[in-house]
């Protein structure tokens, strides 16, 4: 079990876009397991590799129900509207609420390397629009409407 330290703002590395992963290697793998161990010893409920410092395209998301990785993850639709509070290990005393989309598709590869089309509601959808735009170097409070101090 590897348990990486999280990167938090204003890290640069959580800034970048992130580069699409072009083979599925033993590295791969590796960076999806530590990205797992790292998420659980956090309690986190989702991950993106620029979190621990690795700029490729993987995200790993738990929202409680079950344990999903996708590698090159993309959007392909958005439905409807939700706005829950939200908080990122990488902005730790933070909490916000940004306009996400209530159910979304998504589109990518599983760690077999076979494409997963993936339909989710509610708080995955939530996660995953939020493990995405990581990707994409943007932080949840970018695109807040309300961001507060976490009192907890
Ligand atoms: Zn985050």
């Amino acid at each position: 079990m590897s348990v990486y330290k999280i990167l938090t703002d204003p890290n640069p590395v959580l800034r970048q876009k992130s580069a699409p992963v072009k083979n599925i290697n033993a590295g791969v793998l590796r960076v999806l397991e530590n990205m797992r161990d790292t998420m659980y010893s956090a309690d986190g409920i989702g991950l993106a590799a620029p979190q621990i410092g690795v700029s490729k395209r993987m995200i790993v998301v738990d929202p409680g129900e079950n344990y999903l990785e996708i590698i090159n993850p993309v959007i392909v639709s958005r439905e409807g509207e939700q706005n829950r509070s939200e908080g990122c290990l990488s902005v730790p005393g933070k909490v916000g609420w940004c306009k996400r989309a209530r159910k979304v598709k998504v589109t990518g590869l599983n760690s077999q390397g076979e494409t997963i089309d993936l339909e989710a509601e509610g708080i995955l959808a939530l996660v995953l629009q939020h493990e995405i735009d990581h990707l994409d170097g943007i932080l949840f409070p970018d695109i807040a409407f309300e961001v507060r101090v976490d009192e907890l």
